[in-house]
């Protein structure tokens, strides 16, 4: 069933405001001043069962600009607290974005639109409330990405810009971005009662996200304990796929952790250019806390921020029999997915050797890592190894012909086919990531020239990312000498 909404007849249904005010606090989005549509996505609209011809009614940048509520709209800043770079912060909370409400649409989804940078809220603390255009223009485009690839996230509806000035390491335009997803609940939002001593909010919350999203734990007895173990599953198999698809999150603190295993506020996120585990992403994580290849054990640790929160309905043993089912969800997600990536199709004992000394390969002579998986898929049997193409991406010839050989080898092991595996390779490999440069051309286009043109035909290209799409080629290229350096850092 698929309807078309106004904007005026969204089926609002707002259970978050219907919790006990301590879960949040009641607030008006701050108008932009003169507000304007920078971009908007159909896919996104379609999910609230909104009308794709509602952004050109002046209204729409009204809605979500700040400046008008929509009918049914009871907008709330949600109360969360987190591990901030190992360190709890005892009160964080949504201090410059806002969730408007609830939409519940024609197949009972329920989506969270959630606004950010909506102006002040009372967890604003000494900051603006705001966002940077530039900010907006890379979440919009990395979760809309990320869904194309195939990766749980947030999505985005629309980028709201506007003439109003905020400032950051340099005078900059505020914008909101609407955000929706099922939830926005946290690890750190469970963390703040329990710091409190509010046991009674902890057991209250949980019993909310077992009803709202868990709905089939509700009559279980130990379903606390479940819901700690299937967030665990969930946040390992999420990392798993950040870690086969090359994504930094950058700033992987238990309040930016979804109770439903979402990529959730993307800041300055990464995807890797050149193959490097311990690239850092975030230029303001000096000792790399968040690298890449700690992401898997990152996710661990919040998990048991999570898990302590949670100690006063889950007891220790079933707690750690949660906390302990990541590593393992982990590590087979990760390796089937990057045994897909390598085109292989059954397991053998070889294959994480094989794996590991391809990255080596990649790492040691600087290979772009998104473009060498997909020219992987190239590979020939049959072919002269001399003749190779994949072998160009290689100094270290030699090392990659012997590599080569023993892929072969594996390959032959399992009466691989070229063409079939080429299919099936090239629907994990994608061609096209959201490489810092890519977006960093679209936000100066956008911040310079008011030109946001950039910013839709990524978003075409992206929503896409495992075809060919001949056409746009050029964005598949790895960084020019610029691209390798932008710098993103926590300012947003
Ligand atoms: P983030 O780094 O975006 O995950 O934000 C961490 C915390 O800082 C959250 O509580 C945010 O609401 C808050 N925050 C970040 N930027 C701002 C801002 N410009 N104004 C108010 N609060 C902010
Ligand atoms: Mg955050």
């Amino acid at each position: 069933m698929r309807m078309n909404r106004t904007l005026e007849t969204l089926a609002f249904d707002n259970t978050h405001a219907r919790l006990p005010e301590a879960f949040h606090a009641r607030v008006q989005p701050t108008p932009l001043t003169n507000p304007f549509l920078v971009s908007f996505n159909p896919d996104a609209a379609a999910l609230i069962d909104l009308d794709p011809d509602e952004a050109k009614r002046p209204e729409f940048v009204e809605y979500f600009g700040g400046g008008r509520l929509l009918p049914g709209s009871e907008p709330v800043a949600m109360l969360y607290a987190g591990h901030q770079f190992g360190h709890y912060v005892p009160q964080l909370g949504d201090g410059r974005a806002i969730l408007l409400g609830e939409v519940r649409n024609g197949t009972g989804e329920k989506w969270d639109l959630h606004l950010k940078g909506a102006g002040f809220t009372p967890f604003s603390r000494d900051d603006d409330g705001r966002a940077v255009l530039r900010s907006t223009i890379r979440e919009y485009l990395c979760s809309e990405a990320m869904h194309g690839l195939g990766i749980p996230t947030t999505r985005a509806l629309c980028i709201v810009g506007s003439e109003e000035p905020v400032y950051r390491e340099t005078l900059e335009t505020g914008a909101t971005l609407l955000r929706l997803a099922p939830s926005h609940v946290r690890f750190g939002s469970f963390e703040v009662f329990y710091y409190r001593r509010q046991i009674e909010r902890v057991r209250q919350l949980a019993d909310y996200v077992i009803e709202q999203h868990y709905p089939h734990l509700a009559a279980e007895a130990d379903r606390y304990a479940r819901l700690l173990s299937e967030v665990a599953t969930r946040t390992a198999r999420m990392i798993a796929q950040w870690q086969a698809v090359g994504f930094a999150h950058g700033v992987m603190n238990s309040d930016n952790m979804s109770i439903l295993g979402l990529t959730l506020d993307y800041g300055p996120f990464g995807f890797l250019d050149e193959y490097n585990p311990s690239f850092i992403c975030n230029h303001s994580d000096g000792r790399g806390r968040y690298a890449f290849h700690h992401q898997p054990d990152i996710g661990y640790f919040n998990l048991r921020c999570l898990a302590q929160a949670l100690e006063p309905v889950v007891p220790e043993e079933p707690a750690q029999a949660a906390l302990e089912t990541y590593e393992a969800t982990f590590a087979d997600c990760y390796w089937s997915h990057m045994r897909r990536k390598v085109g292989v199709s059954e397991s053998r004992s070889e294959d994480q050797t094989l794996i590991a000394d391809l990255l080596t390969l990649l790492l040691a002579d600087h290979v772009d890592y998104t473009s060498c998986f997909r020219a992987l898929g190239e590979f020939r049997l049959t072919a002269d190894q001399e003749k190779e193409p994949l072998r160009d991406f290689f100094l270290d010839r030699a090392g990659f012909d012997a590599w080569a050989g023993r892929y072969r080898g594996r390959l032959e092991a399992e009466g691989s086919r070229d063409d079939e595996r080429k299919m099936r390779m090239n629907r994990v490999n994608p061609k096209y990531v959201l490489r810092n440069y890519l977006a960093q051309v679209a936000i100066e286009r956008a911040t310079r020239e008011r030109d946001f043109s950039e910013i839709d035909r990524l978003r075409e290209v992206l929503r896409d990312p495992y075809a060919e799409q001949p056409e746009m080629e050029r964005y598949a290229a790895p960084p020019p000498d610029w691209g390798k350096t932008v710098i993103v850092s926590c300012s947003s």
